[in-house]
């Protein structure tokens, strides 16, 4: 596909940035990149074409348990844990520096492997990576416990210790920001890892990693093993060496995670999930504002967001007006390479995915919802899709209530304060919200009522790394991000001794 605006065909400019090359393919396991104990090997494919970019070492059980080894001999006896908090933001901070200093090579990358625009990946993305190795190596040390008043003559420190080895598996949607958002509070708090990527993804991560030993991560503190699901993911969940789980995923994934985590041992478990997140905009709202968010909130990264704003509710009022103005914003969307300038949207990850958007779609037509925009693929290479709107959505639609991972936007009508925060709390799922309002009474009254893990009041995807992020319900357990992050990799000791003749008490 070259660059399109959907519906029209804009001129199609010079690539800003080529592929790079690819020099790590291996999996990293005590600070060595190797081959797989099978010598098997993956392809990773290109989104725009389909077409093979590089074949990587296919980790299994085998491997798994040799990166466990390595972590936990690491944790047991190496330096990572026993160092000062200082020492660990020093190699954080490094880390970060050289993040920055490959910018756009890690951009160029993580596009070619994801098909997420590169201006996209080049100026906010691989810049939020490094400003969260930075938020949290700010945090490495100042993780201390605290002293508690006790009953009788009793000091009692109480002391966060790391919690010893991280199993993480991480999605391919933003594949080194969630990296990031697993090795930082993991690595700050003196942790040690084995990663299982994702196997749309295996690229970005393999890349950082080899430039976090450059910044001097000891061998052995964090593994990466490339590969798929039902073999090195459920082998590194099940592993009764690993300590505590981390998992960002579908939520179906996630329960089987959850089941294999406690089978072996009782590791602590926390699951990022997905969503059906509710953007709620009232009569009262800055509309142009709204349908610009909303667009943002559905279309932003193809679609393929855990909390993409999927269910847009609009009141009655101004229904109609939205609707049109959304679709006139929906045919302005430039997709096409994504290494071409000005493209918003890219492919799609994978054929899996786009052909279940495409059966989402069909759905959608199928169910009676009112097709305003797109509906379809774009050319005949590559996993395009046109930026999809539906009007008329009706509750129990399939459109309505799955979570589709793709440019489909649902426009679902309200009339009634009440009546919305029912509908839009009557699903499995709680990870975000929207609200779009100017009145602050009825902004309170929906940022109360609604039962996710994040709200954004007049805005919607705003994202910082001391932000918690996680979902109520069926969208998870645990938050990433922020101090809430950090408490996940931090076991809680309780140190008593007696005070023989306290001078007070
Ligand atoms: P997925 O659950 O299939 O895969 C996620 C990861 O889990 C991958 O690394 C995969 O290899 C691994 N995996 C798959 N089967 C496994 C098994 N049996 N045992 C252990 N590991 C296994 O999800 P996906 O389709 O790759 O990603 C999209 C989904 O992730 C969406 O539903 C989205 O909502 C969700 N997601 C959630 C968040 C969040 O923060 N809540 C973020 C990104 C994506």
């Amino acid at each position: 596909a070259g660059t399109q605006r959907f519906g029209t065909v804009a001129a199609v400019e010079e690539p800003i940035s080529p592929p790079v090359e690819v020099n790590y393919t291996k999996l990293l396991i005590n600070g060595q990149f190797v081959d797989s104990a099978s010598g098997k090997t993956f392809p990773t494919l290109d989104p725009r074409t389909g077409e093979v970019i590089a074949h990587v070492a296919e980790g299994d059980e085998e491997d798994v348990n040799r990166a466990v080894f390595a972590a936990r001999k690491a944790f047991d006896e190496g330096p990572w844990p026993r160092m000062t908090g200082y020492e660990r933001s020093r190699v954080l901070n490094r880390f970060a520096d050289l993040i920055e200093k490959h910018n756009d090579e890690i951009a160029a990358l993580e596009t070619w492997d994801n098909g997420k625009p590169y201006e996209q990946s080049a100026q906010v993305e691989i810049p939020m990576v490094t400003r969260l190795i930075r938020y949290y190596a700010g945090w490495a040390d100042k993780i201390h416990g605290l002293i508690v008043p006790a009953d009788g003559p009793h000091h009692v420190q109480v002391l966060h210790e790391p919690i010893g080895v991280a199993g993480q598996i991480i999605p391919w949607n933003f594949p080194l920001l969630m990296f990031a958002w697993k090795v930082g509070p993991a690595l700050a708090s003196g942790n040690t890892i084995v990663m299982k990527t994702a196997e749309q993804t295996p690229l970005s991560a393999l890349f950082v990693a080899q430039l976090l030993h450059e910044a001097g991560l000891p061998d052995g503190v964090l593994n990466v093993i490339s590969g798929f699901g039902p073999t090195a993911g459920a082998a590194l969940a099940s592993h009764v060496d690993v300590d505590k789980l981390a998992f960002t995923g579908s939520t179906q994934t996630g329960k089987i995670v959850l089941e294999l985590a406690t089978k072996s041992n009782l590791k602590s478990v926390t699951l990022e999930l997905g969503g059906k997140s509710p953007m709620i905009i009232l009569d009262d709202a800055d509309i142009d504002q709204a349908v610009e968010l909303a667009h943002f909130a559905l279309f932003f990264n193809q679609g393929q967001c855990c909390c993409a704003g999927s269910r847009t509710f609009v009141h009655e009022r101004v229904y109609d007006q939205f609707v049109e103005k959304a679709k006139a914003r929906a045919l302005k969307r430039v997709v096409g390479d994504p290494f071409k300038k000005g493209v918003e949207q890219g492919p799609q990850i994978d054929e899996e995915q786009f052909k279940k958007i495409l059966k989402y779609i069909q759905s959608g037509k199928d169910n009676g919802a009112t097709l305003v925009s797109g509906g379809d693929r774009i050319g005949d290479k590559g996993y395009y899709i046109q930026p999809t709107i539906f009007s008329n959505v009706k509750d129990e639609m399939e459109i309505a209530r799955e979570e589709i991972f793709g440019p489909v936007q649902s426009i679902l009508k309200f009339n009634d304060l009440d009546e919305v925060i029912q509908r839009a709390n009557a699903t499995r799922y709680g990870l975000a919200a929207g609200v779009f309002t100017s009145n602050l009474e009825k902004a309170n009254t929906l940022m109360r009522a609604l039962r996710a893990g994040t709200v954004w009041i007049n805005c919607y995807d705003v994202f910082d790394a001391a932000i918690p992020f996680g979902g109520f319900k069926m969208s998870g357990h645990g938050r990433e991000k922020g101090i809430d992050s950090l408490k996940n990799y931090l076991q809680v000791k309780a140190v008593v001794t007696p005070i023989k003749n306290p001078a007070w008490l």
